[in-house]
């Protein structure tokens, strides 16, 4: 048995969207879910591995977009629509796989990789899309997915190509988003008392994030840069202690952010922490 699909009745498609499966954690659920109930459907699922693609046949028009279904290609994300940004951003793989889908399909179809507005879509303008613009433009429905914090900005980017510096005149090359999503690291849990350490290439950049993922009830109790020349070393003693605004024993998702220029004298940041949960830290000159 497949999914449900119906005829896209001679309707050109002008809308790649995207969506989130509020759910499903992955590709092989979300699919399943569908299977078994066949009261709905998609395109293709993204999750933290990629993209699971062809669940429906592009030439036919699948089942989650409403009245929309039949001049739209449909992608759900194993995720939330009520996530921060940094709970987004510590699902590389979703926004790659995302950015992926997105590219595939406006290539495959001619459309442009712009993100649309309500309006736009109201207008019947080509392009890409969250279901919440779908629903905006059109009053058909109420689902406010992918959510108010996905990262369209990083997605679109990543789909064109494109980097998303420029912020920095004077100094080194301005990263892509690229490198962006590459410069970071994950660290699991610690056992009590004991420090983590998580190995971030800097690259000359001048602005740091660390996050916590997503839903965990973590405890930070500290976090160090230190000059890290050469790379995995953790060497040469200069330790950037980030302390001012970082609270300890604050429980809770975690989210840091500071610019300073003298991380563009570094070449990897090591991060130590203690923490009950997954940490992910990233670097980028967005702040
Ligand atoms: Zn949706």
């Amino acid at each position: 048995m497949g999914l449900p699909s119906s005829s896209r009745g001679g309707q050109r498609v002008r809308l790649v969207v995207l969506h989130t499966a509020e759910g499903a954690r992955t590709n092989a659920s979300l699919y399943n879910y569908f299977n078994s109930t066949q009261v709905a459907s998609c395109h293709a699922g993204i999750d933290d591995s990629g993209v699971s693609d062809g669940w429906v046949d592009y030439a036919r028009a699948s089942w989650t977009l409403r009245n929309g279904n039949a001049y739209s290609d449909n992608a759900e994300i194993c995720g939330f629509a009520k996530w921060t940004r940094s709970e987004w951003l510590a699902h590389p793989g979703m926004l790659k796989g995302a950015a992926a889908w997105v590219r595939s399909r406006c290539d495959a179809r001619g459309i442009p990789i712009v993100k649309l507005t309500p309006a736009d879509v109201r207008a019947g303008k080509a392009g890409v899309c969250g279901h919440v613009d779908y629903t905006n433009a059109t009053g058909d429905g109420t689902h406010w997915d992918p959510g108010p914090n996905f990262p369209w900005d990083i997605v679109i980017d990543l789909a064109r190509g494109t980097g998303g510096g420029g912020s920095n005149p004077g100094g080194p090359a301005a990263p892509t988003v690229e490198d962006d999503i590459m410069s970071m690291g994950n660290g699991g849990p610690t056992p009590a008392g004991e420090w983590g350490r998580i190995v971030v290439p800097l690259n000359g950049r001048r602005f740091l994030r660390i996050a916590t993922s997503y839903g965990d009830a973590v405890k930070i109790d500290g976090i160090s840069i230190i000059d890290d020349t050469p790379a995995g070393s953790g060497a040469n003693g200069k330790t950037v202690q980030l302390g001012g605004s970082v609270a300890p024993d604050r429980p809770g998702p975690w989210d840091f952010a500071r610019t300073d220029a003298n991380f563009a004298n570094y070449s990897h940041v090591v991060i130590r922490y203690q923490c009950a949960g997954p940490v992910t830290a990233w670097v980028n000159d967005r702040p």
